[in-house]
């Protein structure tokens, strides 16, 4: 059965996308089966694993709408070895439609029921917003992992995504959990983000993910050649951190 988790915070920059791309790259190394849902309309996650948005035939948007089965969408990330449902300015346009459809909420979580058998996880990167597209995600997956800075304005956020999670979990699905929170472009020379890190540890507890990603310029030069971190330049430091939390995932889902 695979295991789908959302990586979700409706801010914008935080490192969801990176950690999406790093992680689905990351998993497939360490020989898990891997999806990438992109339901960022920005199809960062999609260039990011080296597949070119303005050339789609087909992509999460059709599968949301109905005019596509998720076999249609799919592609593989060459780069990356994982399988991804592609997006770009088509999903825009979803946000309304979906308004109209039945089951709104529930399409992506119907569409990838029926291949469930083909992957160990999914993994979806979700828009900077607490959109109908992030509610799709938020519906479809069995928890969600929160990239976060450790910075003063980060906690704030924070309890707005939390309240959402609660509200999407007592409405539309029961199964959903906060997996943990991961702390990204860290700088652990900076001291509010050493007090930052701490307060988290010691509000969160186990929630928050042992593996810290560090700021990383090699990180950020990676999808403008089309790779995965991991792929450009395994030996990081960015890129040990996400192989580090890829190897923290595959232990912690034998615990939920
Ligand atoms: P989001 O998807 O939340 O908007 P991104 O993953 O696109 O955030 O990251 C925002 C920017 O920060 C991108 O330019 C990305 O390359 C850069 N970035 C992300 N993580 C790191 C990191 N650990 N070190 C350095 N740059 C990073
Ligand atoms: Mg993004």
């Amino acid at each position: 059965m695979a295991r789908i988790f959302c990586v979700a915070n409706q801010k914008g920059g935080v490192g969801k996308t990176t950690t999406c791309v790093n992680l689905a790259a990351a998993l497939h190394l360490a020989g898990q089966r891997t999806l990438l849902v992109d339901l960022d309309p920005q199809g960062n996650a999609t260039m990011g694993s080296g597949v070119d948005k303005r050339a789609l035939e087909k992509s999460v948007y059709h599968l949301l709408v109905g005019l596509a089965t998720l076999d249609e969408v799919r592609v593989k990330s060459e780069s990356g070895g994982y399988d991804i449902l592609p997006a770009n300015r088509d999903l825009a346009g979803a946000e309304v439609e979906l308004v109209n459809l039945d089951n709104r909420e529930k399409r992506l979580r119907d569409a990838l029921r029926a291949f469930d058998a083909d992957y160990d996880f999914v993994l979806i990167d979700c828009p900077p917003s607490l959109s109908m597209l992030t509610l799709n995600g938020l519906c479809g997956a069995h928890g969600v992992i929160i990239p976060m800075q450790c910075e003063y304005y980060a906690l704030e956020g924070l309890s707005d995504l939390v309240n959402t999670i609660k509200k999407v979990h007592a409405n539309l699905n029961r199964e959903l959990k906060i997996i943990g929170l991961l702390r990204v472009m860290f700088d652990p020379r900076v001291t509010l983000q050493q007090q930052v890190s701490a307060q988290l540890e010691s509000h969160f507890g186990d929630k928050v993910f042992r593996a810290i990603v560090p700021r990383n310029v090699r990180l950020a030069e990676a999808p403008s050649h089309g790779l995965p971190g991991v792929v450009f330049d395994k030996a990081a430091k960015g890129a040990q951190a996400y192989m580090a939390f890829a190897h923290e995932m595959i232990e912690r889902i034998k615990t939920i």
